[in-house]
């Protein structure tokens, strides 16, 4: 699983988003920005911040 938090993009928010792929996770961040940070679209600039933040989770 691949695991995305929000906080880790420079919000003061504890939203964190799992998906098995950087496309899912994308996908999760694009809707919660938009609900919760009002944000309709993430700039580029954004997109590369949240590759350099997503990481593998182990399982446990
Ligand atoms: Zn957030």
């Amino acid at each position: 699983m691949k695991i995305l938090r929000c906080r880790d993009v420079g919000f003061d928010c504890d939203k964190v988003m799992r998906a098995e792929t950087e496309e899912e996770i994308f996908r999760q961040a694009a809707e919660h920005a938009n609900a919760v940070h009002d944000l309709s679209q993430i700039s580029e600039q954004a997109m590369e911040k949240i590759r350099t933040v997503i990481h593998d989770e182990e399982r446990p």
